[in-house]
């Protein structure tokens, strides 16, 4: 029988409680268990897709091409789970589902409310996921912070599910704040003790707290928590900062959280192996032979999350290269005022990113060229690929005025256009071409020392796509096509050959990356951004 750990958060957001349910999830799976991890995201949207990062953060894409909120990305890079769009339960998405039962006349008769009916479509979406492939633990994570009014029918259901489930199969841990208040030289435990209340209040009394601190807990303060928030001194976890993110697992174990886990719920230990993450990604982290700076150019640099699965692949690529990456986030309208030289000059490798909309453009477009004459190795992302097109179309074919469709319908030179099926689209939600696709690579080419295969699978989330009447000339003028999706003949990957190492993709590598396992694709690029830098 699957068992549940429910996650909540109390007293601030950005505790890192995704970082802390993926760590969980690592530590257990050292264990010899097998789990997945659900994100319960409150808001009405039925995914994130049509949010503006501003709003989300980036949108992570699953295998089966669910647009999803970020926290999967972490994990999926921390554990061996491969996710779906079953993982993501969002407010709107369960709403969507009972009103279609309510059309559909399930509940005939009924007075449709959110206790029994959204909870129980909330029970059934979780119970769905632990219903797969022998899962010994299903993790959920509950999104915002005890006390919103919209979390209230997840922390319902779950404490439901809870109870239902009896004594030994299903915990709860609540994620806190026990901040350091310099003036007093003290610790407080009080927005603790208030957030946990909050909890009982609505019955859910938590087994485990993990308590976010800059300053280790003593034991007298550990007691105070334990005696009045009701749980076990033991069950009192110090969760400090650390230097690296990948480090959490490691912390947990050392506070003793995987055997606390383990006894709660009645499980006993298969494995111990922790030894390799500890090895291979954290001590490599910590140990760096050198330094490679490479700058991400996009719109949403200031925000730290909007690009967050392309800065951590970049460290696993570090990572596999025995280097620290310095990730200089330039602001492409930046570079438009300023120009490629104030930005770039001390850069060893460019990345472009993917995007949506113009604003930005044409300093991506500058920063391409930047990387493209001066031979620094580049790796351009979905729009990175597209503008990385339009920048070859322009200064290297002579067509001046080359553009996508998506920011000049009328160019006279479409190089990046829609697809006839997209065409005919009208709804934005969920329409894009999106998950994962196969596609064929060509040997000798800059792709294929990276793969080292002739077929791989990648994950796609655009509606625009390369445009196959400028492929003769392109290809007159030295761009090589490395990688093409052949039922549909779509350009996927374009390189340049007199470049000492141009890849520019249209889906994204980020998303499969994991630390020990660095997308060989971001491996080769800093590798390649290593070699120039010396
Ligand atoms: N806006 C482009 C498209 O829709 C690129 C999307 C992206 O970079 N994810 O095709």
């Amino acid at each position: 029988m699957t068992k549940y750990i429910f996650i909540t958060g109390g007293v601030v957001s950005s505790l890192g409680k995704g970082i802390a349910s993926a760590s969980i999830g690592k530590l257990l799976e050292s264990k010899g268990l097998k789990v997945s991890l659900i994100k319960c995201d409150p808001y009405i949207n039925v995914d994130p897709g049509t949010m503006n990062p501003y709003q989300h953060g980036e949108v992570y894409v699953t295998e089966d091409g669910a647009e999803t909120d970020l926290d999967l990305g972490h994990y999926e890079r921390f554990t061996a789970a491969v996710l779906s769009k079953d993982n993501n339960v969002t407010t709107g998405k369960i709403y969507d589902s009972v009103i279609r039962k309510e059309r559909r006349g399930e509940y005939l008769g009924n007075t449709v409310q959110v206790i029994p009916h959204i909870t129980d479509e909330i029970k059934y979406s979780i119970k769905k996921v632990a219903e797969d492939a022998n899962l010994d633990i299903v993790i959920v994570e509950i999104g915002g912070t005890v006390g919103d009014i919209e979390s209230l029918p997840f922390l319902e259901a779950i404490r439901q599910l809870k109870q239902e489930l009896g004594r030994g199969n299903a915990i709860d841990i609540h994620l806190t704040l026990v901040p350091y208040i310099k003036s007093a030289d003290e610790v407080k435990t009080k927005p603790t003790q208030h957030s946990v209340g909050k909890l009982r209040e609505i019955g859910i009394q938590p087994d485990i707290l993990l308590c976010r601190s800059e300053k280790s807990l003593s034991l007298d303060v550990r007691k105070k928590i334990a005696l009045f928030c009701n749980v076990e001194v033991e069950a009192v976890i110090q969760a400090l900062d650390v230097s690296t993110i990948y480090e959490v697992p490691l912390m947990f174990k050392k506070e003793l959280l995987d055997e606390l886990v383990l006894r709660l719920l009645n499980l006993s230990c298969r494995a111990h192996d922790l030894k390799h993450w500890e090895r291979d990604v954290v001590r490599r982290i910590k140990n760096p032979e050198r330094t490679v700076k490479i700058a991400v150019v996009g719109k949403y640099i200031t925000l730290q999350d909007a690009y967050k699965s392309i800065y951590e692949a970049l460290i696993h690529g570090a990572i596999a290269n025995n280097a620290k990456v310095e990730i200089k986030k330039v602001d492409s309208e930046e570079i438009m005022r300023q120009g490629p030289h104030t930005y770039l000059s001390d850069i060893d490798g460019i990345l472009v990113p993917g995007g949506f909309g113009s604003r930005g453009i044409e300093g991506k477009i500058q920063a391409i060229h930047f990387a493209r004459v001066n031979k620094i190795p580049y790796l351009g992302i979905c729009l990175g690929m597209q503008t990385a097109v339009i920048e070859f179309a322009r200064n290297a074919c002579g067509l001046k005025e080359a553009n996508s469709t998506e920011f000049n319908q009328k160019t006279r030179y479409p190089v990046i256009s829609l697809l006839r099926e997209q065409k005919k689209i009208k709804d934005k939600g969920g329409t894009m071409r999106l998950g994962a696709c196969k596609c064929f690579i060509k040997k000798g080419t800059s792709t294929y020392s990276a793969y080292k295969k002739i077929q791989v699978s990648e994950r796609h989330r655009h509606r625009y796509e390369f445009n196959n009447k400028f492929r003769n000339i392109f290809k007159k003028k030295g761009m090589v096509f490395p990688g093409v999706f052949r039922p549909k003949n779509l350009v996927e990957i374009i390189e340049l050959k007199s470049h000492p190492w141009f890849v520019a993709v249209q889906f994204h590598p980020e998303f499969k990356s994991k630390p020990d396992n660095a997308h060989p694709l971001f491996r080769e690029f800093i590798r390649a951004a290593i070699k120039n830098s010396v």
